[in-house]
């Protein structure tokens, strides 16, 4: 195989679900049928590696050093909400029931994937809930066995240091994920939340 035909499927191999076959398939496919969609391809992901960074306050995406949400001025910086990934962010956003900040995790504790309290920015969230003005930590990770332990592990943390905590109330159904919840049920959870 040419050099950079081999480099190319390496490289595609890199994505999630991703093995060599496919990854194979997919580097023919761009080659023979769609270079101008490779091109494209390579133009975006060169894009996205050099301007998009973590926003300094709530760890989401951002191609500023703050993001729009926490540069709003309008939002309640009492309150924090923790969720594991932008979806569920946006999820909690959808029901209209919460004008707190929040902190995106990108991700959760597993300690069976070697996904530790460093891989979800646990120092992050502490330097952040501990700025003074932040007077309640909402804890909206998923109601799976992982978003339970990371929601347990953030709590006793946070409470060490003398902060308020509160986890999304159950009407998230076990093992639910945010995102796959309707609105009116993660709206009722956000209002029954109780404190850990
Ligand atoms: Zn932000």
């Amino acid at each position: 195989m040419a050099k950079a035909l081999e480099y190319l499927t390496e490289a595609l191999r890199r994505l999630p679900g991703v093995g060599p076959k496919s990854a194979q398939r997919m580097a023919f496919h761009l080659l023979q049928h769609d270079r101008e969609g490779a091109a494209m391809l390579s133009r975006a992901l060169y894009q996205a590696v050099e301007s998009v960074n973590h926003c300094a306050l709530c760890n989401t995406f951002t191609e500023a050093d703050v993001c729009d949400m926490c540069a709003d001025e309008a939002r309640d910086r009492r309150l924090l909400c923790v969720v594991e990934t932008p979806a569920d962010q946006a999820m909690i956003e959808q029901t209209l029931t919460y004008k707190g900040l929040y902190f995106v995790l990108m991700g959760r504790l597993s300690p069976l994937d070697g996904i530790g309290p460093k891989d979800i920015h646990l120092e992050k969230l502490l330097a952040r809930a501990a700025d003074g003005v932040v007077g309640e930590v909402v804890l909206a990770t998923n109601f799976t066995n992982e978003g339970e332990a990371t929601a347990h592990y953030i709590s006793e943390m946070l409470k060490a240091r003398g902060l308020q905590v509160s986890r999304l109330a159950r009407g998230v159904p076990v093992g639910g994920e945010l995102e796959y919840v309707d609105a009116g049920t993660i709206a009722r959870a956000m209002l029954d939340r109780r404190s850990t």
